[in-house]
């Protein structure tokens, strides 16, 4: 997969800013650069890693004054001769910058192609290649430093160290079988299940880390339950800080599901607002409290809101017993009002961390946060040893992984011959190839950075 094309994108965002950059990369890069770049040098005849003011021509045309970039490969992002031009931000200009830049030799890349050249040139693997997106889309500081601790190659070593040890096995059963009068196996069965045993709770870890992983980087899938008139969108309100569900007096006017993703003290929430749940003849309310029950059940955090300054009734415990094998919290709202229900009542039918809340006066919603820190991440995030593989491929290659050895143990403890170990051992080195890249297709390699942003 040797790359031969110069490749040329805006890497900016495409709006007026004060600075723009068209990013030239591949063996003409210096080429190209020299036809269009009017300044006191030759850019090509320039030392790597050097800067030069000068202007943008098109012919005779001058179009821009720009700073040029100069990075020789392989000490580049793609490993190729990479040019930046630094010119002013305007839409139009960067544009043209671009335009005489594709008509002086090089060609329009394709959204991810620098990442991917620097995957094929070997200048990050796979894993990194991936993080480099995800520090892009990182929406909160624990998903960015998530995604930087795998750009730096986190996963890379960690996954590269399972794969030498597997590959180390694989490699002396068939030495042994190759020359079993030198090399015994007399009692390996035994080792290679302890190792095993060994390699399984790291994956398992991995794959259990995995989960937290998702809600740290696209945040917690929370639904927010509770008769109409609870004040669920009172507390969703609160919780944004705008006026973005509509909260009215009449019963069931939170008719569709909306959905918000807010901050907490760098957790991200993404919550679904839905229908007050309650027994409905009306059609289009039938519709929003079905949707509620569905948006449940894929739910990572419910949120109960009790309207304390009632009884409870039938709907709350219809909804006490749709919630009771999930994680939730109850808020008993409406504190600021004579309250008709305790937390100690309602703990005798439903055992979940429960806090008293004023939705309107926004009492409560710190205690909601750091509830939530306590339930997901145990108090704290760190990231001393911990990583998490966010990415739903890397996720299945792990589980693949898994499976392939836990047939190795089967077929150990089954006591069948060694000759059957190596071939799932082999699998099982060849699916976590694919997380750093190693063992991957061209078809995968180009679906993946398919979905990389232009310039990038
Ligand atoms: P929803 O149907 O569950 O979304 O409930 P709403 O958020 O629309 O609230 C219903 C009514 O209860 C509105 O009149 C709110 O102003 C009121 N409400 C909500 N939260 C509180 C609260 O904490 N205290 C008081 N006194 N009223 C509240």
């Amino acid at each position: 997969m040797k790359t031969t094309q110069t490749i040329a994108a805006i890497a900016t965002a495409m709006t007026d800013s004060g600075i723009g950059i068209v990013r030239i990369s591949g063996p003409e890069a210096f080429d190209v650069i020299d036809r269009i770049y009017k300044g006191k040098k030759k850019i090509s005849e320039q030392p790597s890693h050097t800067v030069h003011y000068g202007w943008i021509k098109d012919g005779e045309d001058t179009i821009d004054e720009v700073l040029v970039m100069i990075m020789r490969g392989p000490h580049s992002y793609t490993g190729e001769d990479t040019i930046e031009i630094n010119c002013h931000g305007g839409v139009y200009v960067v544009k043209k910058i671009l335009e005489t830049v594709i008509k002086n030799g090089a060609r329009t890349a394709e959204p991810g192609e620098f990442t991917k050249r620097a995957f094929l040139n070997g200048k990050m693997d796979l894993s990194r290649a991936e993080a480099v997106i995800d520090v892009i889309h990182a929406k909160n500081k624990y998903a960015l430093k998530n995604s930087v601790s795998q750009l730096r190659g986190a996963v890379q070593k960690k996954i590269g160290k399972i794969r030498e040890e597997i590959l180390y096995h694989t490699a002396y059963i068939e030495s042994a079988l190759d020359d079993p009068e030198h090399i015994s196996l007399d009692g390996y069965g035994e080792k290679l299940v302890d190792k095993l045993d060994e390699l399984l709770k790291t994956l398992q870890k991995l794959m259990k880390d995995a989960d937290n992983g998702r809600m740290i980087q696209e945040g917690i899938r929370t639904v927010i339950i509770g008769k109409p008139n609870a004040g669920k969108s009172s507390l969703l309100n609160a919780l944004v800080g705008e006026e973005r569900a509509i909260v009215t007096d009449i019963e069931g006017t939170t008719r569709d599901v909306l959905e918000e993703s807010i901050q907490l003290n760098g957790i991200s929430l993404n919550i679904v607002d839905t229908a007050g749940i309650r027994k409905t003849e009306d059609i289009v309310e039938k519709i929003g409290v079905n949707k509620a029950k569905d948006q449940m059940q894929d739910a990572d955090l419910v949120i109960f809101v009790v309207d304390a300054s009632r009884e409870l009734d039938e709907n709350d415990f219809e909804i006490i017993r749709m919630i009771r094998e999930k994680k939730a919290v109850v808020l008993l709202n409406k504190s600021d009002l004579e309250t008709k229900i305790s937390k100690e009542e309602l703990k005798q039918y439903l055992d979940k961390p429960m806090i008293e809340i004023s939705a309107k006066e926004e009492e409560g919603i710190h205690e909601l946060e750091t509830i939530l820190k306590d339930m997901f991440f145990q108090g704290e995030i760190t990231f001393n040893d911990e990583i998490y593989i966010t990415n739903i491929r890397q996720k299945e290659a792990l589980g693949k992984a898994y499976e392939s050895l836990q047939r190795v143990k089967d077929s150990v403890e089954a006591g069948m011959p060694e000759d059957f170990y190596t071939i799932d051992l082999m699998d099982a080195y060849e699916a976590l190839g694919n997380i750093t890249g190693e063992t991957i297709g061209e078809d995968l390699v180009n679906e993946i950075f398919s979905k990389f942003c232009m310039g990038k």
